[in-house]
């Protein structure tokens, strides 16, 4: 963020506004950690915000402080519209495209509030007034603790907002074990640490309070990977039925995909999960090292993210997504054996 989008931000925010944050679609740790920890700063200071999710967000997100007053734009449909079309300003916080906001994006097309975008995804779109982009950041969450700082406000962090970016940076960063977590990435945990974040207890909620369902749904997730060798390739399929025999709930599936990256040799991850509703096959794709799975995402999924960790999606059905992606491999086995 450079000094003259600091200078602007703040001038706007010492005027009484009407404030949206907008988290990506199917929220994650760090979008719901970035937009809560928003959200409170921007309340503290006097502001009116609201938080806008897209749809949903997982149960083991649901103790953060602040959660409850999330709108779901699927259900809190005609309130939540009536926020976006009055907003002055809309915050849109870890992702790089609109149509990563499902239905939401055209009523955000079409508002007349200034947008800040705040996001580490890679190849941002041109959409928003002031573009905060670091594709180096670890987390959303990281950058919002910057942009704390940056308006000369680190020490209004109460222990609220430091557990929520806590969360989203520990999250993100798979427990500050992946490539984008750095020395700056330590020392703003050990900051939010000494704001007041309660890190045990934020490792035990998100991480400790599986079902047995969920369990047993991973247990059919790892039955069905496939080790592609000569790929150093796994993938994990998982159908709508499969789902509803271990009464899948939102974010039981978080997670599963990494297991693949603990095989020793295997440096691409994938699982596919079909969702009957939306007549889709949500992908997720992970990987070690320098092959990048935002570019395949993006060329073959419809999708993007980082070049470790990436989603996409498929139009056809599962056996036959399945089929097509291990047809892919082949233009790849050079980078996938390098
Ligand atoms: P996940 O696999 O956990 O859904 O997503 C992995 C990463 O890729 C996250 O940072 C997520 O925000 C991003 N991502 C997931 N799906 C998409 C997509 O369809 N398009 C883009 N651009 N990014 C995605
Ligand atoms: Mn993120």
């Amino acid at each position: 963020m450079n000094l003259e989008d600091i200078k602007e931000v703040k001038k706007l925010l010492l005027k009484p506004q009407s404030i949206v944050i907008v988290p990506h679609k199917n929220p994650d740790g760090d979008a719901i950690g970035s937009t809560l920890a928003l959200w409170h700063y921007l309340k503290n200071n006097g502001q009116e915000a609201t938080i806008i999710a897209p749809n949903d967000y997982p149960r083991f997100l649901k103790w953060m402080p602040g959660g409850e007053q999330i709108l779901n734009f699927e259900k809190e449909n005609s309130q939540a519209k009536e926020k976006i079309v009055k907003a002055t300003i809309i915050f849109t916080l870890d992702f790089n495209h609109l149509g990563r906001i499902g239905q939401m994006e055209s009523y955000l097309e079409e508002a007349n509030a200034s947008i800040i975008m705040i996001d580490h995804h890679q190849a941002p779109s041109d959409y928003a007034k002031i573009t905060y982009s670091d594709v180096s950041m670890s987390s959303t969450c990281e950058m919002i603790y910057n942009f704390m700082e940056f308006l000369g406000d680190d020490d209004k962090i109460t222990p609220e907002i430091a557990v929520c970016l806590y969360t989203g940076i520990m999250t993100d960063t798979g427990s500050f074990k992946y490539s984008s977590t750095t020395s700056r990435t330590h020392k703003v945990v050990a900051a939010l640490i000494e704001k007041g974040a309660e890190n045990t207890k934020a490792h035990n909620l998100v991480y400790d309070t599986n079902t047995p369902s969920r369990l047993h749904l991973l247990g059919c997730a790892l039955k069905n990977m496939v080790i592609l060798k000569d790929y150093n390739t796994a993938y994990i399929t998982l159908s709508q039925e499969e789902l509803d025999a271990y009464e899948f709930q939102k974010g039981d599936t978080e997670g599963f995909v990494n297991y693949g990256l603990t095989l020793s040799g295997i440096c691409f991850a994938v699982i596919f999960i079909e969702n009957k509703e939306e007549g889709i096959i949500k992908i997720s794709f992970r990987s070690e090292g320098e092959f990048s799975v935002n570019e395949f995402a993006q060329k073959h999924f419809n999708g993007g993210g980082h070049t470790n960790a990436a989603g996409g999606r498929s139009n056809v059905s599962l056996e036959e997504t399945a089929k097509y992606f291990v047809s892919l491999l082949k233009d790849y086995k050079t980078q996938l054996n390098s």
